[in-house]
């Protein structure tokens, strides 16, 4: 599986990372959340004083409590990133579903913090 990280400066604009540009550093990562150990992950990365970057999924935002992690996350060091609303193979959509994938996982975002999400992933 290859791994594109999305960077959105604005809506037509946007970089493409797909290996790391910085020597001797990592990012940390975590895939499809908001997920049950969200939370224990974010008081772990707090104990150390780490950030990580946290690509959800909407459809894992459905009540108050996945509601309060991803607040959580966007009001903390780490950065939440948009990762497809319901985490399909990308490749299997036409143009229409791929764009509504985006889009609807977008509007959860601009719903819980009223802003658009500038960080992206997909798997291809
Ligand atoms: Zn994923």
């Amino acid at each position: 599986m290859k791994l594109i990280v999305l960077f959105f400066s604005s809506v037509a604009s946007y970089e493409i990372i797909s290996k790391c540009i910085d020597v001797n550093h990592i990012a940390i990562t975590f895939d499809d959340g908001i997920h049950a150990n969200t939370e224990k992950i974010l008081d772990i990365l707090d104990y150390h004083d780490v950030s990580a970057t946290f690509f959800v999924n909407g459809e894992n935002i459905k009540d108050k409590k996945s509601e309060d992690v991803a607040k959580r996350i966007y009001n903390s060091n780490n950065i939440i990133a948009t990762h497809t609303y319901s985490h399909p193979y990308l490749t299997t959509l036409n143009e229409f579903n791929l764009m509504r994938e985006f889009y609807d996982n977008e509007l959860v975002f601009r719903n819980l913090f009223g802003v658009r999400p500038v960080v992206s992933s997909y798997r291809l």
